[in-house]
């Protein structure tokens, strides 16, 4: 097995080369300097550094940031969100119960854009996250502050939620490797909803190893979660084997049309070149639903969204205004003026506008709708291929704030990816090129369930490139 950093790293742990309490004390090191240029933490939790492992599990020690919108037990989760200060769940998301099983170290929370709506993580209440290549430019998002945290070195291991492509999104601008799973696959008990039929939790790494590896710690049935599918526990680093002989991939023409930058075009060619001296047979295939991709995420999202975030009133939890001068409507009115950010807002009028008798079946219901032909259209292309490929994102990561005036503009980066949350397919984003120091990332696109086989693609491409990618601003360990 090709030897990347994360494998490394758990060599030099195991063989006690790299004790786990100094391995740990570095990790602190490394967000104590890095911190104040990236922001890639909304809370570290204190004294993660000391923890005491008695027995390696799975993850050996390796330390894993959550995203703020994962709850655990104890420690401030206010997903990027005003409205949410203060808030300390009483109990573990079930991935963090496996994680903290698997002798994972948590460090902390991530920075995120307001709860998970955004590709830049510049809408958090917290400040932007900046990106490790270059701090002028966004990380992408939502979840931008936990990949930048890998990217960085500040943590080894992140978890990521993936709604629209908040994970493969950040994992492509920030030079990591990210994947959202199969829906279902991982449990979404204590992931503070945005859009539940459509999200994910999920691995990102510095390279395919280490999302293998989270992958196994956290998947798997959960009865508390009614979406949660029970299938048989499976070992996810079994499935990066070398050699990609007889493969059958299709590259989506509709991912690569118009709008991606002709850099990134050039990136991804190149990998396909890569994909045939490994013995895959590459092909071009059209999946035309995919061009409603977009409108009919964002109709579905956004409702979705508008229901999800009624809860939040600054009685039951987070923020809270002294009671004295109101009546009771104006108190809900003046939490949630002030508890939202602009973005969070838009989204709730929208969603409800949608939902609205009159508007219900002319937008609601038509996007439901489009969703099952984009279904149909993958299912049948599945016949096949055994995976499909494309740009995570159709641009390189972008000056903070050069977007941020144009919602549209902002929603249309998310073209490549919302086509498989629609359709609850697994996809990864892996890197496979730098264009003018900054980092592109291919899209790896599997059947239901089909994790391994994505895994195996984007492995064998990780080792035949062999980037050893390392942004300008990143302390690592081995
Ligand atoms: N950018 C997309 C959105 O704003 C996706 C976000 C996500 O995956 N959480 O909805």
């Amino acid at each position: 097995m090709k030897e990347t950093y994360t494998l490394k790293l758990i060599q030099e742990i195991e063989s006690g080369s790299l004790p786990l309490d100094e391995y740990l004390a570095r990790k602190a090191e490394a967000i104590a300097k890095l911190e104040p240029i990236l922001n890639s933490f909304i809370t570290v939790v204190k004294g993660f550094e000391k923890s005491r492992i008695e027995r390696l599990g799975l993850l050996k020690g390796l330390t894993v940031a959550i995203k703020d919108n994962i709850c655990m037990e104890g420690i401030e989760t206010t997903c990027g969100s005003l409205i949410l200060r203060g808030y300390k769940p009483s109990y573990d998301a079930t991935v963090v119960e496996r994680i903290k099983k698997n002798s994972g170290v948590i460090t902390g929370k991530t920075n995120m854009d307001e709860f998970a709506m955004g590709s830049t993580t510049e809408w958090s209440a917290f400040g932007p996250t900046r990106n490790p290549w270059d701090p002028c430019r966004v990380p992408g998002g939502s979840s931008g502050g936990s990949a930048a945290a890998v990217a960085s070195g500040e943590s080894d291991l992140a978890l990521g939620s993936d709604t629209g492509g908040s994970i493969r999104c950040p994992a492509s601008f920030c030079g990591v490797v990210g994947l959202k799973p199969t829906y279902g696959l991982v449990s979404r008990y204590g992931l503070i909803a945005y859009a539940n039929s459509l999200e994910q939790i999920g691995p990102i790494a510095r390279d395919v190893y280490g999302c293998a590896l989270l992958l196994t710690a956290i998947a798997g049935y959960d009865p508390r979660d009614s979406t949660s599918i029970d299938r048989s526990y499976t070992d996810y680093r079994y499935a990066l084997i070398e050699g990609l002989e007889g493969f059958r991939l299709g590259v989506v023409r509709e991912l690569l049309g118009e709008g991606v930058d002709q850099r990134v075009s050039s990136c991804i060619e190149e990998s396909i070149y890569r994909f045939e001296s490994l013995g895959a047979t590459v092909e071009e295939v059209s999946i035309p639903s995919i061009s409603f991709a977009l409108p009919a995420y964002y109709i579905i999202a956004m409702a979705e969204a508008s229901s999800n975030l009624a809860r939040y009133d600054g009685v039951r939890y987070g923020m809270s205004l002294s009671a004295r001068d109101y009546d009771w409507s104006r108190y809900y009115e003046d939490v949630r003026s002030r508890g939202f950010g602009l973005e969070v807002k838009r989204r709730i009028i929208l969603g409800a506008y949608v939902l609205s008798a009159g508007y219900y079946d002319r937008y609601y219901i038509k996007a439901l709708k489009v969703r099952t032909l984009i279904k149909k259209g993958f299912m049948e292309v599945f016949k096949r291929f055994d995976a499909l490929i494309g740009p995570s994102m159709p641009i390189l990561p972008f000056r903070i704030g050069e977007k941020i005036e144009d919602p549209l503009e902002l929603y249309m980066c998310d073209i490549d990816t919302v086509p498989v949350n629609l359709a609850g397919l697994p996809a990864i984003s892996i890197p496979c090129g730098l264009v003018d120091d900054l980092p592109v990332g291919l899209q790896i696109i599997g059947s239901y369930f089909c994790e391994d086989t994505i895994l195996r693609i984007a492995y064998n491409l990780e080792a035949a490139l062999d980037l050893r990618l390392k942004p300008v601003f990143s302390e690592v360990c081995v």
